[in-house]
């Protein structure tokens, strides 16, 4: 069989399949476990010596696997850990690094900073006002509110959140 770089996407092709796959699948002496993926080591992905090859049982595992390599190459440490808002790398032990898990269902996670989260909704909801200023809008319910002023909420709203707050005020000291 005739060996052959995929100038698309750098993998080498014995016939129609892939060489690092039937590597892997010799050393495993069997098929690759479904959903499961191969790993070049050192991300060249035409090299496939035997060493330069992980199986990773899923591609979140791979995922992490390219992840560390990065940080690796970048700080010098493969557990560091990138802050989607700054983009700066952290020791993981960082006091300010929170590492946020979207629910247990799911395997996206995303790593930040706290102070770099305040800041980003803090300019998100700074825009949304001057936006809603702008726009004369209501940013309750979307409607269209008298323009001017600094409040951002159509009248009706603004009556319908103080009664909202004035039954809560009184539940509240019902309660005591
Ligand atoms: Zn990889
Ligand atoms: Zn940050
Ligand atoms: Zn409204």
């Amino acid at each position: 069989m005739t060996e052959r770089i995929s100038k698309q996407s750098g993998y080498v092709f014995i016939g129609r399949q892939l060489a690092h796959v039937l590597i892997a699948e010799r050393a495993l002496g069997k098929k690759l476990p479904k959903g499961s993926c191969v790993h070049h080591v050192n991300e060249i992905k035409s090299d496939n010596t035997n060493s330069n090859l992980v199986i990773c049982e899923n591609t979140a595992y791979h995922r992490l696997l390219h992840y560390r390599t990065k940080a690796y190459d970048i700080t010098g440490n493969a557990d560091f850990v990138q802050c989607v808002y700054c983009k700066t790398w952290s020791d993981p032990t960082h006091p300010e690094i929170v590492f946020y898990e979207y629910g247990i269902k799911s395997t996206k996670r995303s790593t930040f900073h706290r102070g770099c989260v305040r800041t980003a909704k803090r300019a998100a909801s700074k825009k949304r006002y001057r936006e809603l200023l702008t726009t004369g809008r209501c940013g309750r319910c979307g409607k269209d509110r008298q323009p001017g002023g600094t409040n951002t909420t159509c009248r009706p709203c603004v009556l319908f959140l103080e009664a909202k707050r004035a039954t809560k005020k009184a539940r509240r000291e019902a309660n005591v």
